[in-house]
């Protein structure tokens, strides 16, 4: 018999920014450290299609999930705390559910009726939100946007009627909501959490626990009060204060009994929180022994959001490294060959970014060329892949000219479009999307830091090595150290006199989990704490 699932509805209040997704993912992890299965679905009420298409000023770095889904950073803090993998069917957009319904209405599917907001686009969310009816113990949906938005109506009267149909205990309300302090008048503010829960009482939602993002503690009589006017329990209404790092949000949550009220409100069977593991790397981010000093060259530089995982990633294997990951921002249009020395030869490492178009290549060819002959470690992602073997073919296997095809189209683009994609003129749908099955070599870094020969990374890029100048390459020195399993495609290269020099055309940061990190950062943070001097 399939099992019922249980719904939590995250919706947030007042104002944005207020960490919704951090506040899922802790949610969901403390409930999946009871031994239960959770998975978590993100519903944006914005009208685009394609967030893939989205700028990354705008809305942050665009996570891939491994069946090649481009969605919104948030399903990336949710693969980080529950370590479980998303796909496609965890996200959607009012755009994609609006895209749908009026497809279908071209199709005739409507037979000439009047198709409309209410039931017609609010079954279509409804059928997405029951996407994993059945496959998993709870399901977390967390609504984008404020409530109140004109935009995210649709979505507060979905997530109503699937409460009444899947029984009001079987589904529960949570609402994030801002406690503001005021200073002049010493005081903690509850009117616009009031008004924030005013406004989801007029959809016909009554939130059973509220969320509260404060600056200073709520005392009891603020809790009293809050509970009083928003009608809810007074254990339910949680503070939700600023901690040093997210991954500390759960343990804060679990201070205020947040899962066992959980449980009790959906009637689940209490097993014991064991939040042991979770709490030690906690400690191990907030007290760390080493530090090391990382470049982060990239052209995004001003919009930290952009490299959100990255920046995680760097968070977990700091935490497993016992260092703390002190990141210098380089914007790589400000590199030089001259300069390059003066901005990065007090690093213990660099690693150059992914990214699209050819703004700022010079620079992280200069940066590359400085620590591949200085011996700094250097971790190169997708484009800071090809920019590696660009800066390798010119440099040291005698192709003055070397450049991708991205770039500048001459005879030695040793990064190239595949023959195949060469015709290709749209840009949508032409990108290697997703997760690649890819061969590791014997004897190489990239084998000694995955200890397994069989891997599987997630690819967002149209480029590739050109493999009519692998030979001459791998002539020259460098190490083609993972491959497609055919061998066809290049995925990983290094070299292997150099102290920790390696490039990756996939995206390793999209699978850094929490506690466990992952192989390569963990690798290349190794390298930079054996290079690096200062202990804390
Ligand atoms: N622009 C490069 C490509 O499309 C690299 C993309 C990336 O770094 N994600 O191949």
């Amino acid at each position: 018999m399939p099992k019922t699932s249980k719904y939590i509805f995250i919706t947030g209040g007042v104002l944005s920014s207020l960490g919704k997704g951090i506040a899922s993912s802790s949610i969901g992890l403390l409930l999946r450290q009871r031994g239960f299965t959770v998975t978590i679905q993100k519903l944006d009420p914005y009208i685009n299609v394609d967030p893939g298409t989205m700028n990354p000023y705008q809305h942050g770095e665009v996570f891939v999930t491994d069946d090649g889904a481009e969605t919104d950073l948030d399903l990336g803090h949710y693969e980080r705390f529950l370590d479980v993998s998303m796909s496609r069917e965890n996200t959607a957009t009012a755009g994609q559910v609006y895209f749908d319904v009026i497809t279908r209405e071209r199709q005739g599917a409507y037979l000439g009726k009047t198709v409309q907001v209410v039931p017609h686009i609010t079954d279509e969310i409804k059928k997405r939100m029951r996407a994993f009816d059945g496959k998993y113990d709870i399901i977390i949906i967390e609504i984008g946007g404020t409530v109140g938005d004109i935009e995210s109506l649709p979505f507060l009267e979905a997530c109503r009627q699937l409460r009444h149909e899947v029984g009001r205990h079987n589904a529960l309300d949570i609402h994030l909501t801002y406690v503001p302090y005021i200073k002049s008048a010493g005081e903690l503010k509850t009117k616009p959490t009031q008004h924030s829960v005013k406004t989801l009482m007029e959809f016909g939602i009554t939130p059973d626990l509220l969320l509260c993002r404060a600056e200073v503690p709520l005392d009891r009589d603020i809790r009293a009060k809050i509970a009083l006017f928003c009608n809810v329990e007074e254990r339910s209404v949680i503070e939700a204060l600023d901690a040093d790092t997210i991954y500390e949000v759960p343990m804060l949550f679990a201070r205020h009994e947040l899962d066992n009220i959980v449980c009790e409100k959906l009637a689940l069977r209490k097993s014991k929180r064991n939040l042991d593991t979770w709490s030690r790397f906690v400690h191990r981010i907030k007290a760390p022994r080493h530090k090391v000093r990382i470049g982060l060259v990239g052209k995004y530089i001003k919009y930290p959001d952009s490299y959100k995982s990255i920046l995680e990633a760097f968070i977990h294997a700091g935490a497993i490294n016992n260092a703390k990951v002190e990141l210098t921002w380089i914007d790589s249009e400000d590199i030089t060959r001259e300069n390059a020395a003066a901005h990065l030869s007090n690093l213990d490492g660099i690693l150059v970014a992914p990214g699209f178009g050819s703004r700022g290549i010079e620079g992280k060819i200069h940066a590359i060329e400085y620590v591949r002959s200085h011996g700094i470690p250097f971790f190169g992602i997708c484009l800071g892949m090809q920019c590696a073997v660009i800066e390798f073919a010119r440099n040291v296997a005698g192709l003055p000219l070397a450049n991708s095809s991205e770039f500048k189209k001459n005879k030695f683009s040793v990064i190239d479009l595949l023959p195949e994609q060469r015709s290709v003129t749209d840009k949508g749908g032409t990108m290697r999307l997703g997760a690649y099955p890819c061969r590791l070599e014997k004897r190489t870094k990239a084998l000694a830091a995955y200890k397994s020969e069989h891997i599987s990374e997630r690819h967002r890029h149209r480029y590739e090595f050109n493999n009519d100048f692998r030979e001459q390459l791998v002539g020259a020195g460098l190490k083609i150290s993972g491959t497609s399993p055919d061998g066809r495609l290049v995925e990983v290269v290094e070299l292997p006199n150099h102290p920790w020099f390696v490039g990756v055309q996939f995206h390793p940061e999209l699978k850094s989990r929490a506690v466990t990190g992952h192989p390569l950062f963990v690798a290349f943070i190794k390298a930079a704490v054996a290079k690096a001097t200062e202990d804390l």
